[in-house]
């Protein structure tokens, strides 16, 4: 049924105001509502939360460690399986390389996310956490996720508790939201058959909060979901961190249709994407953070999105191969970053993974130049090359 006039008003007024909405409420919004009006309401909320009208960016870097994989989602085009001629794990020397790399362009934050390797137990990554702790304690471990724990206490035979408890000890700051995709059973049946359900992804990331491990939750729009299933993906998130409050931020964005099995055409538009960002702020009052995707949607999109309800870009990704496999051409640097959120009438600043701000950017004269901190896609080795060749 669609939504109009004076009750679709009404129910602007309130979200934009702080009032709480439910799904059937986020549901109208998302498909009926005027696109400038739902902006408004959400950049509403978003300046009361923050009024000091600051955007944040991060320098991360992400380490795939193996692209070994016994879980085959369908729209992976990153993944082989084991066996593969074309599968490859890092050594740690590498992956310590690519950390020592990553502090030396002033990253502050690793995310190491791998396929779910049969070789890999949970020796495998204490041992590489331990070592990059030790090596380079100033970098924040935000990495893995749900869909890693539940793998490795398959492979290691352990419960979800203990593979958490002993990863935390060994060094893990905080869980990466990947995974989550779209937590729906029917859905993510389609796309992810043997990855495991929502709900399970969901006790993850409870038990992981309970143990003092916060996390970030993800969406991956646009692989034949519904609208209402979009919805509900955000009411089963909303509800656990009605419990734990360990959700630091939200952070959708479109699926890349390239080189996988479900090949078909993206299908959630540049338009659902900003609508999708400002439900978000309206319907997730329990969610400090949201963050809009200049990766998979594009600079222009990803710098609209500040004026629906976001408040952070994400990072500048110095490696990334996961989405960019799937067909995302988007690079970008430090310097862009810093532009496109003073180009949507925002303060830029650096944060770190907590969102404490390293660096405002209050004056453009005293921007940071470094051509070598921009996005790069890279399988096998890091090449540092100028900002300009790697941003088309
Ligand atoms: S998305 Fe992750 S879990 Fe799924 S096939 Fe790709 S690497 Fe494996």
């Amino acid at each position: 049924m669609t939504t109009t006039g004076p009750r679709l008003d009404d129910l602007l007024s309130r979200a934009a105001g702080g009032a709480r909405i439910d799904p059937q409420e986020a549901l109208a919004l998302y498909t009926d509502a005027p696109l400038h009006a739902l902006g408004r309401a959400a950049d509403a909320v978003r300046r009361r939360r923050y009024p000091d009208n600051i955007a944040t960016y991060i320098i991360d870097r992400n380490i795939n460690y193996t692209n070994v994989c016994v879980t085959a989602c369908r729209f992976c085009a990153f993944y082989r399986a084991p066996g593969h001629r074309e599968g490859w794990t890092h050594s740690d020397e590498e992956i310590l390389r690519r950390c020592g790399e990553a502090v030396e362009l002033g990253a502050t934050q690793i995310m190491l996310q791998g396929g779910h390797s049969p070789e890999l137990g949970i020796e495998w990554y204490e041992r590489i956490f331990a070592a990059i702790k030790r090596e380079y304690p100033q970098l924040t471990l935000h990495s893995l996720g749900a869909s890693e724990v539940v793998h490795i206490g398959r492979t290691s035979d352990l419960d979800h508790a203990t593979v958490i408890t002993r990863l935390r000890d060994a060094g893990l700051d905080s869980f990466a939201g990947a995974g989550a995709e779209i937590l729906v059973r029917r859905p993510r049946s389609v796309i992810a058959p043997l990855k495991e359900d929502g709900e399970t992804w969901l006790s993850v990331m409870e038990t992981a909060h309970r143990l003092g491990v916060e996390s970030t939750a993800t969406f991956m729009m646009g692989t034949g979901e519904t609208n209402a299933e979009r919805i509900e993906h955000l009411r089963m998130i909303r509800d656990v961190q009605d419990r734990t409050g360990g959700f630091r931020s939200f952070i959708p964005w479109t699926y890349q249709p390239e080189n996988n099995h479900l090949k078909g055409r993206t299908q959630a538009t540049s338009l659902e994407y900003l609508r999708m960002v400002a439900v978000a702020r309206l319907f997730f009052d329990n969610i400090a953070h949201l963050q809009g995707s200049w990766l998979t949607t594009g600079k222009d999109i990803g710098q609209l999105t500040l004026h629906f309800g976001a408040d952070d870009l994400g990072s500048v990704m110095l490696e990334e191969n996961v989405v960019s496999s799937a067909g995302a051409r988007h690079r970008s640097n430090r310097t862009e970053l810093i532009d496109l959120i003073r180009g949507a009438g925002r303060v830029p600043a650096q944060r770190d993974t907590l969102y404490r701000h390293l660096a405002v950017h209050e004056d453009p004269a005293d921007d940071p130049v470094d051509p070598r901190v921009h996005s790069h896609v890279s399988s096998t080795a890091l090449e540092l090359l100028p900002a300009a060749a790697a941003t088309g």
